[in-house]
């Protein structure tokens, strides 16, 4: 995975709204992570702003070989197959899913077959 982390353990400020988290090239898609907010009426000026990660259920993104890009906390389709060392959340998450190959916390490829999107 090509990543860059701009900020870390080097910078004791809290992230501003609109700065870049990383770039991630998750095997050919190349993703700007910006910090931000989910719910920003609410969250603006309450809390810090956090890595906001594209929605995969709104705008699908495939690698270059047709696997679906997933957020670890995205509902779980009809596919889902308990990974035996995960915790099965009662929602219901990708992230408990065996399919799921994680690049970071949050995101990942999703490997079923099922799911491979084919020209
Ligand atoms: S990781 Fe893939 S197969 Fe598993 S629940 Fe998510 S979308 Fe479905």
């Amino acid at each position: 995975m090509d990543d860059n982390i701009r900020r870390f353990h080097s910078n004791p400020d809290p992230p501003k709204e609109g700065e870049l988290y990383r770039i991630m090239d998750v095997e050919g898609v190349q993703l700007h992570i910006f910090y931000g907010y989910y719910h920003p009426e609410s969250e603006r000026g309450v809390i810090d702003p956090m890595p906001i990660y594209p929605d995969f259920t709104e705008a699908p993104m495939y690698t270059r070989e047709g696997y679906p890009l997933v957020n670890a906390d995205q509902p779980i389709c009809p596919h889902f197959f308990l990974n035996p060392s995960a915790y099965e959340s009662d929602e219901g998450w990708c992230n408990d899913c065996v399919y799921l190959e994680l690049y970071d916390a949050c995101l990942g490829v999703c490997r079923c077959k099922y799911n491979r999107k084919r020209e």
